[in-house]
């Protein structure tokens, strides 16, 4: 295929920490396996994040930095990708205020997630104009590269309907300019953490993919598991067991189905049944942790990548932006 013919693809994430399994099954390998098929664009969030951590700021940089590690140790090449930092390409904010002119209030008070986090998040100011615009930097980040697809789960998908309704506005006021972008929808598995709820940073429950073999095994021999199996010999139901959320994703599917098995006839205990998930994500990570160890080494080595990732992203960015200022009549 040549290089014009494929489609366009961006996603993005937040820097507000290292990165964690529930990152890896619900999103990072659908990113790899996209970068072999679309031209794809990963911007590193950085203004996202500050709608939430603005009173600290300073970390932000920092997280960015644990973020692109991680991206390029489970394996985002950016050979095949541009992987960039939102805060780096500014025509992002020029976009952002142009669609902020055409975007009804009551459109941005209605989606879901505004409500539902300022009502779930209590330890942090989200009652702001920029947090409120949230989801119209999200599409000036979507539309900037005239994406024909997003890949992200469920939770983001009212958002990527929001881009597609701005985009129609934009487009019947100031001329055809941006292609509608598809949701590419991602199976998010529920993955426990440690706690036995969902897996989040915010919980202090998740097992990270910089995460030493020691570290995960600490993590996870403590977990709970199906609370049928009192002792040894009480079957149980895996379906019901945190622990084995994790080897759904990470533990091959004849193994899955042998494991269950016997946790239902209580033939194998779940000391052994942590075990062969333990040993399965040590393995995974393993890679990981070897690209990781050179990065760590060589921070300049990421911070150079990056760099490269801006340039492409602001040459792109450039060119939208000159068509949408003539669009303007500016
Ligand atoms: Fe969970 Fe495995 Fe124990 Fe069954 S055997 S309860 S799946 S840890």
């Amino acid at each position: 295929m040549s290089p014009d013919a494929r489609k366009t693809i961006l996603s993005g994430m937040r820097p507000t920490g290292p990165l964690h399994l529930g990152h890896i099954a619900g999103a990072l390998r659908n990113w790899i396996k996209l970068q072999d098929v679309y031209r794809c664009y990963y911007s590193i969030a950085s203004w996202h994040a500050l709608s939430s951590e603005y009173m600290n700021s300073k970390a932000i940089k920092g997280n960015e930095f644990e973020v692109a590690v991680d991206w390029l140790s489970v394996g985002l090449d950016p050979e095949k990708c541009v992987i960039f930092r939102q805060s780096e390409v500014k025509e992002h904010a020029e976009l952002h205020l142009i669609l902020s002119m055409v975007v009804p209030l009551p459109w941005l008070e209605r989606v879901p997630t505004f409500k539902e986090m300022q009502q779930e998040i209590q330890d942090k100011d989200l009652n702001t104009y920029g947090f409120l615009g949230y989801p119209v930097l999200q599409a000036s980040d979507i539309i900037m590269y005239k994406a024909d697809a997003v890949p992200v789960g469920e939770d983001q998908a009212a958002h990527i309907e929001l881009t597609r309704e701005i985009v129609r506005r934009f487009n019947r006021t100031f001329g055809e300019i941006f292609p509608e972008p598809q949701t590419l929808l991602t199976e998010v598995p529920r993955l426990a953490g440690t706690d036995g709820r969902k897996m989040s940073k915010s919980f202090g429950n998740a097992i990270y993919i910089k995460d030493s073999p020691e570290t995960i095994r600490e993590k996870l021999l403590p977990m709970k598991t199906d609370t049928r199996r009192m002792r040894r010999t009480d079957p149980g139901e895996p379906n019901d067991c945190p622990v084995f959320t994790l080897h759904r994703a990470f533990v091959p599917k004849a193994k899955q189905d042998e494991i269950a098995r016997g946790c239902r006839t209580a033939g194998i205990g779940c000391r052994e049944c942590k075990a062969v998930v333990i040993d399965a994500l040590i393995e995974t990570l393993a890679p990981y942790r070897e690209r990781r160890a050179r990065f760590e080494r060589e921070p300049k080595l990421v911070w150079d990548i990056l760099e490269d990732g801006n340039a492409k992203a602001r040459a792109a960015a450039r060119k939208t932006m000159d068509e949408v200022r003539a669009a303007l009549g500016f």
